[in-house]
């Protein structure tokens, strides 16, 4: 690491550490040192050549239900076979030691919540639980697909309460809106912020994308964990280039040093 580099990482724990009300914005990125892959990487073996941006939609499913189901029955098992890293832990640890943290993530993995952060906003669902496509008794129309039987090989089962709609994952698909209670509680959670810290997305899914340019309009300071330039990279106060496992440690080593000798 050159001088500059810890000089740059000392600034960004300061900042953080001088956080009254610190909003993190999560997207793939964080969890790509976990084994998952982000949807820009390049996916593997058998599902290489499915471009995410035409799976993950509600025509996909409509088109080809078992496709659909399939791809997302295989995340799900990665990510069953995976764990958190060092990034999520050092969230955790963050959300300790200062007034005010509320995570907004756009991951599905359910990382966040499995190391124990308290206050996490799921802005795009939950690959971990499955609803009726129809939401038959509402939106949503949870599935406990552990009490029904039906054939895995010949794709989604029917909603055991409507018999007529397909199940399928609680996630958002691209072209469909977020769910309310999430989406105004991201907006209020990126106006009152103090800093925004952005961690691993692109920025290229929306509304998502917007809520760093809403914190920044109401006086946040932004500062970006990402190896490769994002749409945020242009507002950052300070951008830290590399993977969130290694970068994000630092970063809280500093802070509670910071916090210690302002304790003393
Ligand atoms: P994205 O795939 O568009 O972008 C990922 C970003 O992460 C890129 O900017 C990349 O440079 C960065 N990145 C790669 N390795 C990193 C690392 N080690 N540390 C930090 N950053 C790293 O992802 P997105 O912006 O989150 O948006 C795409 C959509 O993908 C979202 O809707 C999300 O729901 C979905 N998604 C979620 C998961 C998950 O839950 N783990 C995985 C894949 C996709």
């Amino acid at each position: 690491m050159s001088a500059n580099d810890e000089v740059l990482l000392d600034e960004f724990a300061r900042i953080i550490a001088n956080s009254t009300r610190l909003a993190v914005s999560t997207g793939a990125g964080i969890s790509k040192e976990s084994g998952i892959p982000t949807f820009r990487d390049a996916m593997d073996g058998l599902w290489a050549r499915y471009d995410p941006e035409e799976l993950a939609t509600p025509s996909a499913f409509q088109r080809n239900p078992k496709l659909v189901w399939d791809w997302y029955t295989y995340r799900r098992e990665l990510i069953n076979a995976a764990q958190p890293n060092a990034a999520h832990y050092a969230l955790v640890e963050l959300e300790n030691l200062l007034p005010q943290v509320v995570i907004i993530t756009q991951n599905v993995d359910g990382f966040h919540d499995k190391v124990g952060n308290r206050n996490v906003i799921h802005l795009h669902g939950n690959i971990h639980r499955t609803k009726c496509a129809d939401a038959c008794k509402g939106e949503p129309t949870y599935i406990d697909l552990s009490q029904i039987e039906w054939n895995q090989d010949a794709g989604p089962p029917l909603c055991p309460y409507c018999k007529k709609a397909y199940a399928r994952p609680d996630v958002v698909w691209f072209t469909e809106p977020l769910p309310s209670d999430a989406l105004r509680q991201a907006y209020t959670v990126s106006r009152k912020a103090d800093v925004m810290l952005v961690i691993g997305t692109s920025g290229l899914v929306q509304p998502a994308a917007s809520l760093p340019f809403l914190a920044a309009e109401h006086g946040a300071k932004i500062l970006e964990i990402n190896p490769n330039p994002s749409t945020i990279s242009n507002i950052a106060t300070i951008r830290l280039e590399g993977g969130a496992a290694i970068i994000l440690p630092k970063v809280v080593k500093r802070v509670r040093a910071y916090k210690k000798n302002s304790d003393e």
